[in-house]
């Protein structure tokens, strides 16, 4: 007999998921959770097992990590890119029928100026008082609960837009660098002076071994 090892039914993520895997919860996860989950409802997407669903990401902070989790985009596959501009805006693109989104945040008044701004630089200090510090999570937590239930058009913009498919993810031989040994794709490696090796070994920028 045959057994069937097919794969259950994804269970649904939840912010939960985002936190767990974040290892805090904050305005920017919550950010990063509203964004993927009203992309892919624009998109009509479920989360994909595979890599038919692209974000780009224009920030290198929280948000990225609710994004990997809800909508399964994530580093390893491929399907996540991060231009890092310092902007809360993420693009979503679906290879399934080539239609994309980009969602951009509003200014958060709340958490950029006044009180919250002047409690955030002293607390990252590490200048606060107790009471401070408890203030300011207390703030950070109301943020975060702000960002998770307002109605979309409050806080964010989603428009549709035309773009070219991203490149793919490729998958390349490896092969040994001639410097290290140590194996790499074949498409990574430089040849320097007759010799085939890896970046950090053609820029010298191998970590160095304690002895
Ligand atoms: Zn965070
Ligand atoms: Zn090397």
């Amino acid at each position: 007999m045959h057994t069937h090892h097919h794969h259950d039914p994804p269970q649904p993520v939840t912010f939960e998921d985002c936190i767990r895997f974040h290892g805090h919860s904050c305005p920017g996860l919550a950010s990063g959770y509203r964004a993927a989950t009203a992309a892919m409802e624009a998109l009509g997407v479920a989360r994909p097992e595979d890599e038919d669903l692209v974000a780009i990401c224009e920030t290198d902070a929280c948000g990225v990590d609710a994004i990997q989790v809800i909508a399964g985009t994530t580093a390893g596959k491929g399907n996540l890119v991060i231009h890092d501009y310092g902007k809360h805006a993420f693009t979503f693109y679906n290879r399934k029928d080539g239609k994309a989104v980009r969602i951009t945040f509003n200014r958060n008044e709340k958490t950029e100026t006044g009180d919250f701004a002047g409690l955030r630089a002293k607390v990252f200090s590490g200048k606060a008082t107790e009471k401070e510090e408890e203030e300011f999570h207390e703030l950070m937590h109301k943020a975060t609960v702000g960002v998770l239930h307002a109605p979309a058009d409050k806080i964010m913009k989603i428009e549709k837009i035309a773009m070219d498919a991203p490149k793919k993810a490729r998958i390349f031989a490896s092969v040994t660098c001639d410097e290290c040994g140590e194996s790499v794709a074949g498409a990574k490696t430089r040849m320097v002076k007759g010799k085939v090796i890896c970046i950090p070994c053609a820029e010298q920028k191998h970590p160095a071994k304690r002895k």
